[in-house]
């Protein structure tokens, strides 16, 4: 077993990717190469505006490559809860927002030629239990008639139509969603963003950013350089350069696992229509078919970002054989995690001070809203449009989180207690 990501592994990053030195100037410094500083700086650079993308790490190594390359519709929060929070106009609107992230997920794939197995099989949501049932057909009911969105329950006669296990009760269905192959999106926006014209620059860590008059002075582990503006798109890995944006976003670790690749028949049996699916759960388990027929399961039983990668395979490996005990002679062949950021209000945002922007928090849903979020802070810094619902809402945080996220396991045992007890 491999403890790296399959996903970079089946496509590692194109040697015709160009990465070059920090130039002595940029107007606009983004900080992280993932989905967000990539789509934010094709935005810009196609405007005109002398970009450059500082990268911590290589291109690829952030959660951007070796994410499920799921992209479920909605954001993280409960729809129902946004829109009693944010009323009918704005909190609609964000709802409506995320949905659209997945068409523009496949507008800038088609624009760009990026061939990375887009698919719109739409998703899967299984329940266990009677509650489950209950529960998810009264939200079905609901999204249908007030949101207009087609969600459809699949009562458990019917269940074998969607997934291939006996473990599941029901199932929440809908046709949004879509399912890609993380790497081979991020590398293909990587070189869009080359191709507008934006200069990318990796094991440049950004250490130090000083305000000097009308520029920020900063400082990387490949030299200086100075900026007009900066855009912060660090999301699950932001660190304490910028201590008030680091209280808006918690960094959560999430596992994967890869099973050897199935037959197709096998394959076909556990997920008929190649549906990205997930679990009715707080500490929920994702699965779906990789394009190349395995089985890819991901989740956590825990919240931190330590897990050690041998635990999590045995215990990943122990949920694929609750679920899918046909698949017992098929051993995992990659295991691997990464970081994601989540927010308190379990939405998206988009922030702005002094010149220094913002677009994190995506909570597992990133995929989706880095794509969408990046578009649009790129699209607000270009002045190409004036605003986007992710920047009008507050940005929460919490009087005991300063740096660090103290508090995760007794969150993730709060999460473990009530998913036990099916609440
Ligand atoms: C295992 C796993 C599975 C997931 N599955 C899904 C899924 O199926 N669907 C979904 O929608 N989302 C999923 N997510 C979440 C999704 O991957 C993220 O929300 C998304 O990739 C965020 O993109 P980003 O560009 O904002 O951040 P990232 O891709 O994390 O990029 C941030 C980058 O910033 C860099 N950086 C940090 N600090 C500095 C610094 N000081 N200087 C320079 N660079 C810096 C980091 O090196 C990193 O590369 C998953 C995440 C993980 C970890």
């Amino acid at each position: 077993m491999k403890t790296s990501c399959f996903w970079t592994d089946d496509y590692p990053r194109p040697s015709t990717l160009t990465t070059g030195d920090l130039p002595k100037r940029a107007d606009v410094l983004v900080i992280g190469g993932g989905i967000t500083g990539l789509t934010a700086a094709r935005r810009l650079a196609r405007a005109g505006i002398d970009t450059v993308v500082a990268e911590a790490q290589s291109f690829g190594e952030g959660a951007s490559a070796l994410n499920g390359g799921m992209a479920i519709y909605g954001p993280k929060a409960p729809p129902e809860i946004v829109i009693k929070r944010f009323g009918d106009r704005l909190g609609r609107e964000l709802w409506t927002a995320s949905n659209a992230a997945i068409d523009r997920i496949e507008q800038t794939v088609e624009e760009e030629a990026i061939s990375c197995d887009f698919v719109r099989s739409g998703s899967a949501e299984l329940g266990f239990t009677r509650r489950d049932d209950r529960v998810l057909a009264a939200y079905a009911r609901w999204a249908a008639s007030d949101l207009e969105f087609p969600i459809e329950y699949v009562p458990s006669e019917r269940l074998g139509e969607i997934v291939g296990s006996k473990r599941f009760s029901m199932a929440l269905i809908e046709n949004v969603s879509a399912g890609l192959h993380p790497a081979k999106y991020t590398f293909g926006l990587a070189e869009a963003a080359v191709r507008a014209g934006a200069r990318l620059v990796e094991h440049a860590e950004v250490t130090a950013v000083e305000k000097q008059g009308g520029h920020f002075a900063v400082k990387t582990g490949r030299g200086g350089t100075e900026a007009g503006r900066i855009l912060v798109a660090t999301n699950g890995y932001t660190g304490t350069l910028f201590p008030e944006i680091r209280r808006g976003v918690v960094p959560i670790g999430s596992y994967s696992v890869v099973t050897e690749p199935l037959p197709a028949a096998l394959a076909e049996e556990i997920l008929p229509e190649n549906r990205m699916a997930w679990t009715a759960r707080r500490l929920l388990n994702y699965f779906r078919r990789t394009p190349d027929d395995r089985l890819l399961m991901g989740g956590r039983r825990n919240l931190q970002t330590d897990l050690d990668p041998a635990e999590s395979a045995r215990e990943l490996r122990g949920r694929i054989l609750e679920f899918f005990p046909q698949l017992g002679s098929y051993p995992v062949s990659h295991v691997w995690g990464g970081t994601l950021g989540a927010t308190f209000d379990l939405l998206p945002h988009i922030g702005q001070r002094e010149n220094v922007w913002y677009a994190m928090g995506y909570g597992g849903h990133g995929v989706p809203l880095a794509t969408y979020l990046g578009n649009e802070v790129g699209m607000l810094m270009a002045g190409e449009i004036e605003r986007s619902p992710f920047a009008e809402i507050p940005h929460p945080t919490r009087w005991f989180y300063r740096t660090s996220p103290w508090f995760l396991p007794l969150v993730a045992a709060a999460y473990r207690t009530l998913d036990r007890f099916g609440r």
